[in-house]
Parts: structure tokens; C-alpha cells; sequence
């Protein structure tokens, strides 16, 4: 399988992006803002193209990953006729109202138009380690594009919903940041106490796994079924303790604003009456009326 695969935007993603599908032997069109940048992958058998046009004219897929979904609309508002026929599959980071709308305005353009979340670093892509999520209208066209894409990283279908890939794209880096949060406060506490951080290090990792383990499954569980009833951990027992941590901060002389929001979030739990539930209550409490 060789495909002809255009690739718009060349910083640390759009680079590994590109060298990924020369690896596995795509002709591969590459184009930049900063020329410059066309060089190395020129030097693995990219063909530089000098205007985005030139670039997008080279292949039915183009793939873009530039820093923002505004700069993404200012391209391709500007390259609307080179693209019109083609398929865009965008793994700019963004929400899911961006992607809906350069859906819209694809669409309103004959322009086949996917969106993509990328679950991966640079350095992860073209390993098992990488998948990329891909959501929109036309489930046509990424099965005839799934097989190109698949040299970037494995591939998961989320759905028409144009914004869905986003949706699951900053739901699973939602997670990811609270437990950087919780990581950060721990590495602060441990070092305050004069604990080398690399002697703590897999203490906490396996703990942060182990707990990861229980509780992601538990939660969706509980969630699934509206039973929040707990008989491992009460949100009461909870509240109880999380003045110890706020406590322990500040007679360590760190900063307890990272923590705090959860003790809100606990006082309000028992405060609406659900001192009996587990923690998966938390998650009925965060949508707004
Ligand atoms: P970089 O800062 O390395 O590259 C940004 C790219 O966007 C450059 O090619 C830059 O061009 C281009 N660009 C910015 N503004 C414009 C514009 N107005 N018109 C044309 N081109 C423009 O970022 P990354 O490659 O790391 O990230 C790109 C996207 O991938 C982001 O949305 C990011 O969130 C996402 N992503 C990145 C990950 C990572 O680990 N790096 C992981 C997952 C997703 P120029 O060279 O001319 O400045």
C-alpha cells in the first residue's frame, strides 16, 4: 500500500508525522510557514513543496497539525480552492466546537473533512505505544484513508460526530493533568520532608497504578449503574481526613491552593447528602445546572 499523503505544518508532530509516513514508504508532500524546517525530512525523501497550494495539489490526503485551530482556519480558508475534492484529516489540538465548525465550513467547501486527537508524544509516534483518535461525518473516507494513517500511530474511530475525537482528546488529558496535579504536591511534600525524589519515585508510581487500576473502572461502574454506595471508602471518611493534607502543606511550608478545590468539593458532597457514596459521586457533582 503506497499513497500520495501531504503534510501541512512541520514542528515537533507535524515532523515525526511526516517521517513516520516516508518510513512506511508514502510519497510524502511537505510543506511549512518556515521553509527551513522542509530540510531534514527533504534529506529522508519528502518532496519540500514551496506554497501550500503546490502541497495540497500533490495528494487526495492532507494532514495538518499546526499549533492552534485558528491558525489551521486562517490556512485553509486561504488554500479553500486547492482543497475542494480532498480529504483534511487535522490533528491540531483544539475543542470540539472548533472541530464542528471546520467541519461546517469544510463541507460548505467540498472539502472532506476528519479530525484527529493525537495520544501521543513526538518521540511515541510509529511506536505501539501511540494512537490517534479520528472522528467525522464521512466514515467513508477514513476507511479509505485508515490504512495510509495507520503509519502514523494505531488508529481509533470515535464517531460522526466531528468533535468527538477532541471530546475523548481532552477527556483523557483531563485525567492526565489531575494526576500531574496530585504528582506534583507529592514530589513537594516528600522532597520537604528531605526524601530524595528518586527514592520515592516507584513508591508512587506503583501506588498511583495500583490505585488507577481500582478506581477508573470502579468509578464507571458506579457511574453506569447510579449506584454510588460505597463499601471501600466514604466520602465522609474522605472529608475527614483531607485537613490532614491541607494541614501537613502548610507545617511543610507548601502551598495547599492545588488541594483546595477538592475540599470544596468534598464539603459540598456531604453538605448535599451523600456522606454514604464513594468517590464516583464526585463526578454527578461537577456538571452545572
Ligand atoms: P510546534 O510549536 O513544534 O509547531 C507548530 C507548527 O505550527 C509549526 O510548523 C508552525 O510553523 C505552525 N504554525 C503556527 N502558526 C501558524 C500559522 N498561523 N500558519 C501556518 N503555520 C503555523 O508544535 P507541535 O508540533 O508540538 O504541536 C502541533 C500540534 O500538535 C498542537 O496543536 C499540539 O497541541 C499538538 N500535539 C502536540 C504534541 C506534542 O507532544 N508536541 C502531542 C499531541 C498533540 P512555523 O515553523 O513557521 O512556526
Amino acid at each position: 500500500h503506497r499513497a500520495s499523503v501531504t503534510v501541512l505544518g512541520l514542528g515537533l508532530m507535524g515532523t515525526a508525522l511526516a517521517a513516520a509516513l516516508l518510513k512506511a514508504g508514502h510519497d510524502t508532500t511537505v510543506w511549512n510557514r518556515t521553509a527551513s524546517k522542509t530540510g531534514p525530512l527533504a534529506a529522508q525523501g519528502a518532496t519540500p513543496a514551496d506554497t501550500a497550494a503546490g502541497a495540497i495539489a500533490a495528494s487526495p490526503l492532507v494532514i495538518v497539525c499546526l499549533t492552534t485551530n485558528d491558525n489551521v482556519r486562517g490556512l485553509l480558508e486561504a488554500e479553500a480552492d486547492a482543497l475542494a475534492g480532498r480529504t483534511v484529516v487535522n490533528l491540531t489540538h483544539g475543542t470540539p466546537a472548533q472541530a464542528r465548525e471546520l467541519a461546517d465550513w469544510a463541507a460548505g467547501h467540498g472539502i472532506t473533512y476528519i479530525d484527529g486527537g493525537i495520544m501521543a508524544v513526538p518521540q511515541m509516534i510509529a511506536t505501539p505505544a501511540a494512537y490517534i483518535l479520528y472522528s467525522g461525518t464521512d466514515e467513508d473516507a477514513y476507511e479509505t484513508h485508515g490504512p495510509t494513517l495507520a503509519a502514523l500511530a494505531d488508529t481509533k474511530w470515535v464517531g460522526k460526530d466531528p468533535g468527538a475525537a477532541a471530546l475523548y482528546d481532552l477527556s483523557l488529558l483531563t485525567g492526565m493533568y489531575g494526576m500531574v496535579m496530585g504528582v506534583v504536591q507529592a514530589y513537594a511534600l516528600i522532597g520537604s520532608g528531605g526524601v530524595p525524589a528518586r527514592d520515592f519515585a516507584p513508591l508512587l508510581k506503583d501506588w498511583v497504578n495500583a490505585m488507577t487500576d481500582g478506581l477508573v473502572p470502579g468509578m464507571a461502574e458506579a457511574l453506569d449503574s447510579g449506584q454510588h454506595l460505597t463499601d471501600v471508602s466514604s466520602l465522609a471518611v474522605n472529608q475527614a481526613a483531607l485537613p490532614n493534607f491541607l494541614t501537613a502543606f502548610a507545617q511543610q511550608r507548601l502551598r495547599t491552593d492545588l488541594f483546595e478545590p477538592l475540599q470544596a468539593l468534598l464539603d459540598r458532597s456531604i453538605d448535599e447528602g451523600h456522606a454514604a457514596d464513594g468517590l464516583s459521586r464526585l463526578v454527578t457533582l461537577i456538571k452545572k445546572d
